[in-house]
């Protein structure tokens, strides 16, 4: 075998070189696979971490596909959804999580996530889900989206128990609600309140305009409230008023409105009510409705009401306009007997115009001082004497000729004259009490009538005491007569009409209680009041013929006031039957058409002086001339 150093240094060169370049690959390798060691254990590090924080996360957190079917689900969400995993993975949240009835579509869901996913924007969206075990929780869902590996979109819903935030919302809301409610109704009846219907009645006022439709108004009033109140008791008047606004409310469309715009008051909005007839019919069924019995303390009560009813005009956009016409109808409607439906029509716009005109006038007349008055006497029975003068108003009225105070008093307290118009009276009295003073007749007692506005005038008894003082009057020579409804009230009160009789009493004059005997006649009020005297009502005094216990009562009262030393007179003595009858049961003191009727001063000083102070009373049933 050929041998030579060359070839074997070549050879164990060769040798070398690849021995050494085994070696750098092994090196090379090792190398490599530390590295991918390394790699393997980041990834498995990063795996462990997304499992830690998966399965401890509070929120819940799902995986699905576009088609909403499951694909992985944390715990918590388990836990939240109170359901096993083999329950969620594999189907969707549309069959488990929602209170039934209240899943929504899958097609519209697959269409949300959709949009979502076009507009790149993740989405959060609260839904009411419920547990495995029925209970019901607030879901908020925040959902993104993910492809993997292979380009598949996947849904990410990260889900968080929102429940306690949407209850406390929840509460605030319906708090606000509650007291934006408060602010426009009623508390009692649930009712809306004058607020409330004004800014209703405006807007339907406005709707009806722009579409051709009227507006109705019912302007409603409990009769006899009080009645109720003071018989039952306020708890009883709060039934009543709860009743009523139930009842109305019963009885009316949705889109109408019954609201309560004072103690007993109510109205009733109606949009779309075409004509009087309409309005006449439906305010009929309202009545009846609130005529029903309603239950109080095991016991069946009842309440009635008035109606007035106004029907807006096309165009008229402000409520007042309609509320003073409902109101006027309402007016008639309880001046006309209660328990009554009037509708403001023709007939009752051209009152109503008369009406206005005539409180401008009356204003005017209290106000120059263009009423009149007259006196009617009042005789002693036993001696013929005229013992004194009632002051009564009149007034002439320009086009309309006289009209009664009953006919216009209410309107002058609705106008807040009475006060003015009862210190007129007052001082036209004070005046006749002098031209008789004058005259020699110093011992006749001049009465006038007060109303409880007098009664609470600052200055009422400062210028009676002043009036009377100036011309030197005997106090106990001048009366006031009070009805008893004006003494009907809180006793205590400071400037109460009670308190002011006592002051009159003790300050010297006469206070008479007027129309006693019906009505409220309380026999108990002739303790209770500072009072020195009454007056018979006339009714009592006319019924005293035909009926016998009118005349019993008659004879009581004469009686009782002759024990406390009270007067009386007997007012509406219209024949000398009458006159006799009292005489033997022993009133003092008579008024009436009998007598004369009420006359001018001019007449009345007729009357005194032709008579010389003392008429004869005649037995017969001729009526005495008037002077
Ligand atoms: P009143 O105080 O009971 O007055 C008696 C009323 O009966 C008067 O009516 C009088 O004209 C009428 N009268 C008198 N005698 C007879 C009779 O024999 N038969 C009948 N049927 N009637 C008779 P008048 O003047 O219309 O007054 C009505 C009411 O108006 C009065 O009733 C009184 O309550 C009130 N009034 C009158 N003047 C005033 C006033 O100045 N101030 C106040 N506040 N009220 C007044
Ligand atoms: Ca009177
Ligand atoms: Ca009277």
């Amino acid at each position: 075998m050929p041998a030579g150093p060359y070839p074997l240094l070549a050879v164990l060169a060769v040798v070398a070189v690849l021995v050494a370049g085994a070696v750098l690959a092994v090196v090379r390798i090792r190398r490599l696979e530390a590295r991918i060691r390394g790699a393997l254990a980041a990834e498995r590090r990063r795996a462990t971490y997304y499992r830690m924080s998966a399965e401890n996360a509070r929120d819940g957190l799902v995986i699905h596909d576009t088609n909403l079917t499951i694909l992985w689900a944390n715990p918590a969400y388990l836990r939240m959804m109170g359901q096993p995993a083999e329950k969620v993975i594999g189907h969707t949240p549309l069959d488990f999580a929602f209170p039934p009835g209240e899943a929504p579509r899958k097609e519209d869901v697959i269409a949300t996530l959709r949009a979502a996913a076009e507009s790149g924007r993740e989405a959060l969206h609260i839904f009411r889900n419920t547990r495995g075990d029925g209970t019901q929780f607030w879901n908020q869902i925040n959902f993104g989206f993910q492809s993997d590996e292979k380009g598949e979109s996947h849904v990410v819903l990260v889900c968080r128990d929102v429940t306690r935030a949407v209850e406390q919302e929840e509460d605030v809301r319906r708090i606000r609600d509650r007291l934006e409610h408060e602010a426009r109704h009623d508390g009692l009846t649930g009712a809306a309140n004058r607020t409330e219907f004004l800014r209703f009645t405006r807007e339907v006022l406005e709707g009806g305009t722009r579409t051709g439709q009227r507006v109705a108004l019912l302007h409603i009033d409990l009769d006899r409230f009080k009645d109720i109140n003071d018989t039952h008791g306020h708890s009883a008047g709060d039934a009543a008023l709860i009743h009523a606004a139930r009842e109305l409310k019963g009885a009316v469309r949705r889109s109408d409105m019954v609201a309560r715009v004072g103690g007993d008051e109510f109205v009733v909005v109606c949009p779309g009510v075409p004509d009087l007839a309409t309005l006449e019919r439906l305010a009929r069924g309202l009545a009846a409705a609130i005529a029903r019995p309603f239950r109080f303390n095991d016991m069946n009560l009842y309440t009635r009401a008035s109606f007035g009813c106004a029907l807006s005009t096309l165009g008229e956009t402000d409520p007042q306009a309609l509320l003073l016409q409902s109101d006027f109808a309402l007016y008639e409607a309880k001046h006309a007997g209660r328990s009554r439906v009037t509708v403001y029509d023709e007939g009752l716009h051209q009152r109503h115009i008369r009406m206005q005109r005539r409180a401008t006038d009356l204003r005017d007349a209290v106000e120059t001082g263009g009423l009149d008055h007259v006196f009617q006497p009042v005789v002693e029975l036993s001696t013929g004497r005229i013992a004194g003068f009632e002051t009564l108003v009149r007034w002439h009225h320009e086009t309309e000729g006289i009209i009664s105070p009953a006919d216009f008093l209410p309107m002058a307290e609705d106008l807040g004259l009475l006060a003015t118009l009862d210190l007129l009276s007052m001082e036209a009295a004070l005046s006749m009490k002098r031209r008789l003073g004058a005259a020699g007749y110093g011992q006749t007692v001049l009465s006038f009538n007060a109303s409880s506005d007098l009664l609470r005038h600052p200055s009422f008894i400062n210028r009676l005491v002043f009036g009377a003082e100036a011309a030197g009057m005997d106090r106990s020579q001048i009366a006031i007569e009070v009805l008893e409804t004006t003494v009907f009230t809180d006793q205590d009160e400071r400037d109460s009409p009670a308190r002011i009789i006592r002051d009159l009493r003790d300050a010297g004059f006469h206070v008479y209680l007027d129309d006693f005997g019906m009505g409220y006649a309380g026999l108990a009020h002739l303790a209770e009041l500072a009072i020195t005297g009454i007056k018979l009502d006339q009714l009592l005094v006319k019924r005293m013929l035909t009926n016998e216990t009118s005349a019993k009562i008659v004879a009581t009262i004469i009686e009782l006031c002759r024990d406390l030393g009270l007067r009386m007179i007997a007012e509406g003595v219209e024949d000398a039957t009458t006159a006799q009858r009292l005489r033997q049961m022993g009133c003092p003191l008579i008024q009436g058409y009998w007598l004369s009727p009420p006359v001018s001063g001019d007449n009345a000083m007729a009357f005194v002086t032709g008579h010389n102070g003392t008429i004869a009373l005649p037995r017969s049933r001729r009526r005495l001339s008037a002077v």
